[in-house]
Parts: structure tokens; C-alpha cells; sequence
């Protein structure tokens, strides 16, 4: 995954393999759980469990992250007794699945929380010794009640797939809860029987989906991919969608073929011709330079919002964020602590 994101565009980059999903085991791994405080800093808010942070490699927009948010009761309730908990009323009926639901949400948090706790006991006195002890202690039981409960709603779901549950399935898995010989696949999100260090069913190791793309960020065609049909529908479908922006007239179209550079109208003989002339006009994407306008040190990177509202994280290098996107160019040039540069 490339570190940088608006490289001087080349011809043709080289493809680069993406995951199949928004999650791996390997991104999982160096995904980040965030810790929702309250404002004054010191209390943990209770209220919500904290979003899961994981890299996320855009075609179009280079490196950045994906915010998964944290799982809400009702969420965990569906996660350890089914479907049948959105029934209206449930609650009302079975008091006791709430009371559960609200201790796993109670133990994600306390859990999450820990590093910041015991970080604020100083010293090294007797007391201190032992309120940190007692402190990782409780953790540890808060850690095993989460992996307890992944465990029922793994086993609940073996053989099927994950479907409107994934989510709170990262919510466990970016917090490195396992459950030893249960899996999820990376491709396919079939819960299965498989040793520890498995990462897909047997159906996707034998036919594995392994999308490449030639990122526009970098001067390619492809701006985005998906894998399978746009809906979930129970069935993994091994189809690789290539979304990309046409060489010829700039229109995005989608594809199965990685190659394809044109869409449809451009591919005929007239389309061709017009490129040709209007090529000669063009000038290229021009791309900005930005360094941080405060006095502190050099920029590291910034946020720009996406062209569906999520952020996306463009990281300096050398202290200067470029870019090539427009879009994200008009919001830096907004923003009061960047000025724009000419190196
Ligand atoms: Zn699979
Ligand atoms: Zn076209």
C-alpha cells in the first residue's frame, strides 16, 4: 500500500492488490480503537463503545482510514441471541437479553479504556502498585466476558455468513478478541471451523478473488472496486467490479475487466477520433503542493471529506501535502492553517 498519496501522475502505475473486504486480518492488526472521553478528557463516556480505525487504501484518494463505529446495544443483542431481537417489544418479553446486551456494551468500553486508567496512576507506592494490579485485573475479566461473547456469536453463526453483523464482528476482531478455532473469512465473511491462523473457507482458498487495480491517484484509470454484487444477498459472489474513469472522455464507468480504459462510447471508432483531437488540448492534471501556515513543526498530514462524507487522510511527505483532486485542493485552500506552495 503505497505511503503517499498525489505522485506525479505516470502512464501506467502498477497494479496493486486490494483486499476483497473492508477489513483483513492483516489491517485488522494494525487497526485502532479509539476511546470516546467526554470533553473535559478525564471520564470515559459510557455511552458509546469507540469506532475501530482501519486502513483504507482509495484509488482515487490514496491512503486513509475507515471509521467503523462501535456497535450499539441492540447491535450486541442481535450479535448474541439472532434476528428475533429486532421484534418489536423483545425487550419488554426478555428483560434478561437486555441486561446482557447492556453488560458486553459496559465491557467493550472498560476495556477500551484501560491504557488511559492505569496510565493515571503514578508512582510506585504500595497503593499505586496494587490499583493498577486490581485495574488489569478487572480488564482482563472485561476482555474474557468479550471473547466469551464472541464465541456465542460466532458458534450461532457457523456456515453462514456475516451479512448486517459484520461490523460487530471488527468491533471484536480490532480489538484482537479471538476465539481459537472459529473463523471468519477474509473474502467471503463465512463463519468456519479452521485453525488459528486461517484466514479463508475452503471455497475461497481454492477459487481466491484478488482484485488489482491501477489507481488514478496515481496516474491509472481505476478509482474504486467491489467485490461480489452491490447488495448482500446470503451468496458470495466471486466477481470483481472495477469502477474507473474513461481515458477518453472522463466519465466514470464500470467494468469486470481490469483493463479496460474507455468506456463504452469512447471504445467505438468516432470515440476514438475525438479523443485523438481533444487530447491535443489538454494539459494534464496540474497538481498543488500545501505546507502548514503555523509555526509549529512541518505539516504531517491532513483531513479532507470525501466524495461520500468520510474523511480521508492525506499525509505529507517532507511537510508538503500534494494533491491532484480538486475537490480535496478547494477545502485546503479553506483551510486557515495550510497555505499553498509552489515546491
Ligand atoms: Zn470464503
Ligand atoms: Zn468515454
Amino acid at each position: 500500500m503505497p505511503a503517499t498519496v498525489g505522485h506525479a501522475a505516470v502512464s501506467a502505475p502498477s497494479p496493486i492488490p486490494l483486499p476483497a473486504r473492508s477489513w483483513s486480518y492483516a489491517l485488522l492488526d494494525r487497526a485502532d480503537v479509539r476511546v470516546p472521553v467526554y470533553e473535559e478528557g478525564d471520564r470515559v463516556d459510557l455511552s458509546r463503545i469507540g469506532p475501530a480505525a482501519i486502513e483504507h487504501y482509495s484509488p482515487e484518494h490514496g491512503s486513509g482510514w475507515l471509521h467503523k463505529s462501535g456497535p450499539s446495544q441492540r447491535d450486541l443483542a442481535r450479535w448474541l441471541f439472532g434476528l428475533l431481537v429486532i421484534a418489536p417489544g423483545h425487550f419488554d418479553r426478555h428483560p434478561e437479553h437486555a441486561v446482557e446486551a447492556r453488560a458486553l456494551f459496559r465491557s467493550f468500553v472498560l476495556a477500551d479504556d484501560f491504557p488511559r486508567r492505569s496510565q493515571r496512576i503514578r508512582g510506585q507506592t504500595a497503593t499505586a502498585i496494587r490499583r493498577r494490579k486490581d485495574l488489569a485485573h478487572q480488564t482482563r475479566k472485561h476482555r474474557e466476558h468479550l471473547q466469551e461473547a464472541l464465541r456465542v456469536g460466532l458458534e450461532r453463526r457457523l456456515g453462514t455468513m456475516l451479512g448486517g453483523d459484520e461490523n460487530t464482528w471488527i468491533a471484536f476482531a480490532a480489538r484482537e478478541i479471538a476465539v481459537p478455532g472459529i473463523r471468519v473469512c477474509e473474502q467471503c465473511s463465512l463463519v468456519f471451523q479452521g485453525r488459528r491462523t486461517a484466514r479463508r473457507c475452503r471455497d475461497c482458498n481454492r477459487a481466491p478473488v484478488a482484485p488489482k487495480v491501477r489507481p488514478a491517484e496515481l496516474g491509472g484509470w481505476h478509482v474504486d472496486v467491489r467485490v461480489g454484487g452491490a447488495w448482500f444477498t446470503g451468496e458470495f459472489e466471486r466477481t470483481i467490479t472495477y469502477l474507473a474513469i474513461c481515458q477518453g472522455c472522463g466519465r466514470r464507468f464500470s467494468d469486470d475487466d481490469a483493463r479496460s480504459r474507455n468506456c463504452e462510447n469512447c471504445r467505438s471508432d468516432a470515440g476514438r477520433k475525438r479523443r485523438q483531437r481533444e487530447s491535443e488540448a489538454t494539459t494534464g492534471r496540474r497538481e498543488l503542493a500545501y505546507v502548514s501556515a503555523l509555526d509549529g513543526g512541518p505539516l504531517q498530514s491532513v483531513g479532507v471529506t470525501g466524495p461520500d462524507g468520510q474523511t480521508i487522510n492525506l499525509e505529507a511527505v517532507d511537510g508538503v501535502v500534494r494533491t491532484t483532486d480538486l475537490e480535496f485542493a478547494r477545502q485546503l485552500d479553506a483551510n486557515r492553517n495550510l497555505r499553498r506552495t509552489d515546491g
